[in-house]
């Protein structure tokens, strides 16, 4: 999970203000739920899954899961995901809902992810010694001081337990254990509720399901190599810089070596770093973990 901007995108027409299509949505929802009663189905929302909103959710995080940062494109639709569920949401650790959920952010800018299925729906996951039941579905964890019912006016009072990639910035709170060379998502916090929002968006968006460690895993085989591909140069490097030879000599060697690293460095950045690609908050917490651990070595090479 990786912090999206919403502001770097213009607001999709169809959820865009007066008289958009989703206002007038929200008009007929009004009308709905002024007789509502508890156990009567939902309102059927539309507008949310409009292409225009699909495209804008998908440029801005780059065609990945909001939450998982996985790649869905090739493989599966995009679901328009609503971080607020709009139908109902699930109580906490009892059976039964709240209904009605957040329908009134039902085709609100700031409610809606895009998310893959595995991320958003209660599925079966297969772990070594038991099938568990992970997906957001519709959960929204509050924390304990946040009161039922949830309203519009008691909006600004909630304190949710589930890190929305768009409203903060999950590299502060979210990070990886090496657990026999499988990246576990972990929470930075030892305690309090950046560990409790942690550990519910983990619990809720799935993020050490089975298979999405393994893909993480393979991304980090695949960067650890190319990492240490790039040490062995930075050793070479050292070694030619310490001999005690002419320096026109010297650069003849060093020159190619150093056009070398930049070239690693740049592949690194290209297809491990850079934001488009899956499972990046991993990949960037890796490498800045190891420039620091290299020190100057690599910053002289990266800057130069
Ligand atoms: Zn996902």
């Amino acid at each position: 999970m990786i912090f999206r901007d919403k502001a770097s995108v213009a607001i999709p027409a169809s959820c865009n203000g007066q008289g958009s299509k989703a206002e007038l949505e929200l008009q007929e929802a009004i009308t709905y739920y002024q007789t509502y009663k508890v156990g009567q189905k939902s309102f059927s929302f539309k507008v949310y899954k409009n292409d225009d909103i699909k495209d804008a959710l998908e440029a801005l995080f780059e065609k990945k899961c909001a939450y998982c940062e996985s790649e869905y494109s090739h493989i599966q639709p995009m679901e328009v995901e609503h971080y607020r569920p709009k139908g109902r949401i699930k109580k906490e650790n009892i059976t039964g809902y709240i209904s009605p959920g957040y329908w009134w952010l039902a085709a609100d800018w700031d409610n809606l992810l895009p998310s893959c299925i595995d991320c958003n729906r209660k599925r079966q996951h297969k772990t070594k010694n038991a099938q568990v039941t992970l997906g957001k579905a519709d959960h929204f964890p509050l924390h304990p001081d946040s009161n039922d019912p949830r309203t519009e006016a008691s909006l600004v009072n909630e304190t949710p337990l589930l890190i929305n990639p768009c409203n903060e910035d999950p590299s502060q709170k979210l990070i990886f254990a090496n657990i026999n060379d499988k990246p576990i998502a972990i929470s930075l916090s030892k305690n309090g509720l950046s560990k409790l929002q942690v550990d519910s968006s983990i619990k809720y968006y799935g993020l050490n399901r089975p298979n999405l460690i393994e893909a993480r895993a393979k991304t980090h085989k695949a960067l650890l190599r190319s990492l240490m591909d790039i040490e062995e140069d930075l050793k070479l490097k050292e070694t030619v810089v310490s001999q005690n030879i002419h320096r026109a000599a010297k650069d003849a060697i060093l020159d190619p070596i150093e056009n070398r690293l930049r070239g690693k460095l740049k592949y690194i950045k290209d297809n491990f770093l850079d934001t488009s690609n899956p499972y990046s908050l991993l990949s960037n917490k890796m490498f800045n973990y190891w420039v620091e651990t290299l020190k100057s070595n690599v910053i002289q090479v990266v800057n130069k």
